[in-house]
C-alpha cells in the first residue's frame, strides 16, 4: 500500500503492508502553488523509487493521497482550495489509480492526522477535534465510534475559515478577511497572511477529547510562538506554544472551560467537563497513520475483497 501525506511545502510518502508495518518512508520537498502536475510527478516519482527499493516485488493495493485543503473524497478532486492553485477539480485519485494501477482514496491532510491520532489513541479518549496549526489552519472531526465525520459535502471541521470576532481585517487567502488563519496560521505569526509558497515551521496540533487522563507523547523541537494568534478569541483552540509537548495544555482547558461556562448555565458544564487540550501523540507522522487506517479498510472493504477474488476466479 502506498502512502502520501503531502503539505503545503513537504510530503510524507511511505510503503506499508497491512499489518501496518512500514516498509520504506521517504520525506521530500514539494510547492503546492507550483500545481498539481509538478506535485504529484514528484509524488508519483517518489514512490516509485520506494517501491524500487523493496527486495521483493510488493503489489499494491491501494494508494491513499492527504492534500491540504478542502476534498471531495467521493470523486477524489480538491475543490477550491485556497492555498493550491490550479488544483481545483484535478482528479487527483484518478491519477494516482491510474500510475499504479489500484484504487486510490483522496482525503484531507488534517482529517488524516485525526484520524491517525484517534486510532492510536484509546478507545474511550475519542471523539476528538484534531486541528492543526501550520501554513493554514484546519480540523478534523472523529466521532466516538472513531469514524471521520465528514458533514454533508466533506468540509466539516474545516476551522480556518471562521471570522474571528475583534481580529483586525488581516486579508485572508480565501478572500475574505479576519479569518483564524489571517490572524492564527504560522504563516500570520510571521506579519502576513499565510503564504503558499513559503515553507512553515512545524505545526502544532491540539486534541480536545473526552477522556479523562491526556495521552503521553513524544518531545519535539520548540515552534516559533503565534504572539497575535494568542490575542484573539481564535486562540481558543490554538495549543500554547514553548511548551514540553508531555504536558496536557493546561491553560487552554482552563480557557475553554471559562468561555463554555459564561455561555452555559452555570450548574450545566457538561460541554467542558471532561474536555482535554493537549498536543498530538504521533507528531509528524499522524497523517501516514491515518493514511494507513483508510488504505487497509479500503483495501479489507467487502468490494474490495469481492473484486480479488473474481479476479482470482
Ligand atoms: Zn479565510
Amino acid at each position: 500500500m502506498l502512502l502520501a501525506d503531502v503539505g503545503a511545502s513537504s510530503a510524507h510518502l511511505a510503503v506499508i503492508d497491512l499489518s501496518q508495518r512500514m516498509l520504506a518512508r521517504t520525506e521530500v520537498d514539494v510547492a503546492m502553488h507550483d500545481g498539481p502536475e509538478p506535485v504529484l510527478r514528484t509524488v508519483e516519482t517518489q514512490l516509485t523509487h520506494l517501491l524500487e527499493t523493496m527486495p521483493a516485488e510488493v503489489p499494491v493495493r491501494a494508494v491513499v493521497i492527504g492534500l491540504p485543503g478542502p476534498v471531495d473524497g467521493t470523486h477524489g478532486i480538491p475543490v477550491r482550495p485556497p492555498i493550491m492553485p490550479g488544483w481545483h477539480a484535478y482528479p487527483v485519485a484518478a491519477r494516482l489509480s491510474q500510475t499504479f494501477r489500484c484504487p486510490a482514496v483522496l482525503e484531507n491532510d488534517v482529517n488524516l492526522r485525526a484520524l491517525g491520532e484517534a486510532r492510536a489513541l484509546p478507545a474511550d479518549q475519542v471523539p476528538l477535534l484534531f486541528v492543526k496549526v501550520g501554513t493554514g489552519i484546519g480540523g478534523g472531526l472523529v466521532s466516538r465510534e472513531g469514524v471521520l465525520h465528514h458533514g454533508a459535502d466533506g468540509a466539516a471541521g474545516d476551522i480556518g475559515h471562521v471570522r474571528v470576532r475583534g481580529a483586525p481585517d488581516d486579508a485572508c487567502v480565501c478572500g475574505n478577511v479576519g479569518c483564524i488563519e489571517a490572524v492564527a496560521s504560522a504563516g500570520a505569526s510571521r506579519g502576513g497572511s499565510a503564504h503558499p509558497g513559503r515553507r512553515s515551521p512545524p505545526s502544532r496540533c491540539a486534541r480536545s477529547s473526552h477522556a479523562g487522563t491526556p495521552p503521553r507523547s513524544r518531545p519535539s523541537a520548540r515552534p516559533r510562538p503565534h504572539r497575535r494568534a494568542r490575542r484573539h478569541p481564535g486562540a481558543l483552540l490554538q495549543p500554547r506554544t514553548g511548551d514540553d509537548r508531555r504536558r496536557p495544555l493546561r491553560g487552554e482547558r482552563r480557557t475553554a472551560g471559562r468561555r463554555a461556562q459564561r455561555r452555559l448555565p452555570a450548574r450545566l458544564p457538561l460541554a467542558t467537563r471532561n474536555l482535554v487540550l493537549t498536543n498530538s501523540v504521533l507528531g509528524e507522522y499522524s497523517g501516514l497513520a491515518g493514511a494507513a487506517v483508510l488504505g487497509i479498510e479500503r483495501v479489507l472493504s467487502t468490494d474490495s475483497i469481492g473484486q480479488l477474488l473474481a479476479q482470482r476466479a
